[in-house]
């Protein structure tokens, strides 16, 4: 178990999958902030180190999906969606 995934399943009393990650938000690995820290599927921590970006994972309001997402852009799309097609449907809610 990684020291990240300890601090987080010891401060939310909760425990993590084996398949998925503690990941440091902002990519900082000493960052251990209990804010900075968020859990992952493997798959989308691969897709992040892949970009060396800061994502978070957001769940599509439209399909419920978990995607991920850019919080430098929550300021332009404050309730995003996983796609321009959820996108499209949640414009004519
Ligand atoms: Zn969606």
């Amino acid at each position: 178990m990684s020291y990240a995934k300890y601090l987080y399943t010891s401060y939310y009393c909760c425990d993590v999958p084996k398949s998925d990650h503690v990941d440091h938000i902002n990519g900082d690995k000493m960052d251990d902030r209990i804010e900075n820290l968020q859990v992952i599927s493997g798959t989308y921590n691969r897709l992040k180190d892949h970009k060396h970006k800061e994502m978070i994972i957001r769940i599509c309001p439209v399909c419920g999906k978990e995607f991920i997402f850019d919080p430098k852009n929550l300021s332009t799309h404050p309730n995003p969606c996983c796609s321009r097609k959820c996108g499209g449907i949640k414009s004519h809610w």
